[in-house]
């Protein structure tokens, strides 16, 4: 029997502490939390729906949607997968729905009654959960460690689960200071950056153009890198948003926007149609009603308010009938379509998801999240070098680290 400090009362650390108790082997067991409630950035997350998980069931494709710790997360999430998941929170009483994009919320449509399902659990496994706690450090003494607070006496676990998470909305107490625990503890952390944010562009013409949205466009992203991703995008007041251009900030997360280095975007609304075929589908639209003016046609291809916006940006004659719409005007509606060229200024401040960069994998095994470095010492969830795009990833892969750290520490 031993006595367990799980820091951080998260996606990963509620799941650890479940899992200890699931084990019922007499463990004593500590969840500390800073906040006066569990499991914030869960009851926040997917706009205040939780999209807890993945509905796609292939592990090698999701494992894919790491850009960093994929091959890391391998073994936690082959032992506890989406599917597993979703059985295990409907075994405890949450209904769940898989959505036509994948995306798995609770039928609810409701964070907070999957933090509700934990906290039933943990109540009923006699967990001492001690909110309002933060940990101010950690030390290691002897075979176990010594844990410090601001106001109330240390506690001295044989084993601590450190969950802290990153430091993305830091008023959810993500604060980041995990890392310096760690630090201390003989760890290192590779370089932090924010993923999943929005974009802001240069273009001023595209901010007029808030809220429409696209479903599926190609996105290329020339910086330092390139990267190509397929997804839906929308336009923001201040740039562009959604969850391809998520997917796209994910692999740029390390590069930098500092005013003088910019990157490029290029955006095809028509991924599926050459130039060739686009030109023909409209010049046949435009043939069928050639009284019809151009900008009119092209909303039957792109919202009506981007083709005249488009229209007018390219200074082609959108207000022209069909029939007196010119060829070169048209080659250049379409280049634009398939090929729209916009300047990435910046990522959208404080408002990314998740941090890219954490605990070095190298130092933590993957079979036991136990550290390498630290006997007793496990590490769960965004603390560490992890990161995955939108649609549940993130959370997956913090219940499943969760779950194997309490299952390797509680046994
Ligand atoms: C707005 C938003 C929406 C999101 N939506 C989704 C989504 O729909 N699907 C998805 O998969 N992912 C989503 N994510 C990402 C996902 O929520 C996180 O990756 C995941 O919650 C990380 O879990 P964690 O347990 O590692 O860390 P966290 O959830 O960040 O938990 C860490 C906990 O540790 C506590 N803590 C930190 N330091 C201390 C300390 N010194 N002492 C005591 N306690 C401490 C914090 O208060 C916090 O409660 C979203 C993120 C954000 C910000």
């Amino acid at each position: 029997m031993s006595k367990i400090a799980i820091i951080g009362g998260g996606a990963a650390g509620l799941m650890a502490a479940i899992r200890i108790v699931e084990l019922n082997r007499g463990n004593e067991v500590f969840l500390i939390e800073r906040n006066d409630i569990l499991g914030k950035k869960v009851i926040i997350s997917g706009g205040g729906r939780c999209n807890l998980t993945t509905g796609f069931p292939d592990l090698k494709q999701i494992l894919s949607k790491y850009p960093r710790g994929g091959r890391f997360l391998r073994h936690a999430m082959y032992s506890f997968t989406p599917s597993s998941m979703m059985e295990w929170m409907e075994d405890h009483g949450v209904p769940l729905k898989i959505e036509e994009d994948m995306r798995v919320f609770p039928k609810s449509d409701d964070g907070k009654s999957v933090v509700a399902a934990f906290e039933k659990l943990l109540s009923d496994g006699g967990v001492n959960v001690l909110l309002r706690t933060a940990l101010k450090s950690v030390t290691k003494q002897g075979d176990g460690f010594v844990l410090s607070f601001d106001g109330r006496s240390d506690i001295a676990p044989d084993k601590v689960i450190l969950c802290t998470g990153g430091q993305a909305y830091q008023h959810t107490g993500s604060k980041g200071d995990g890392y310096s625990f760690v630090e201390a503890l003989g760890h290192h952390v590779t370089a932090l950056a924010p993923s999943l944010s929005a974009f802001l562009l240069k273009e001023e013409w595209v901010k007029a153009l808030s809220g429409i949205s696209f479903k599926e466009v190609g996105l290329i992203f020339r910086g330092k890198e390139k990267f190509h991703v397929a997804g839906p995008m929308m336009f923001t007041h201040k740039g562009i948003t959604g969850p391809g251009i998520f997917a796209l900030s994910a692999y740029a997360a390390y590069e930098v926007f500092d005013g003088s280095a910019t990157a490029h975007l290029f955006v095809d609304f028509f991924p599926d149609q050459n130039h060739e075929k686009l030109s023909e589908s409209i010049r046949q639209e435009m043939s069928a009603n050639p009284k019809k003016v151009f900008q009119n046609i092209l909303g039957h291809f792109v919202p009506r308010s981007f083709a005249i916006a488009l229209c007018d940006n390219l200074k082609a004659s959108g207000g022209k009938k069909s029939s007196e719409f010119s060829n070169k005007d048209l080659y250049k509606v379409v280049d634009a379509l398939k090929n729209m060229s916009l300047t990435i200024i910046g990522r959208s401040p404080g408002d990314e998801f998740v941090t890219a960069g954490g605990v070095d994998l190298g130092e933590v095994n993957p079979k036991t999240m136990e550290s390498k470095l630290c006997p007793g010492l496990y590490l769960a969830g965004e603390i560490l070098d992890y990161d995955g795009f939108t649609g549940g990833y993130n959370l997956q892969g913090a219940w499943a680290t969760g779950r194997l750290a309490g299952e390797s520490a509680g046994i």
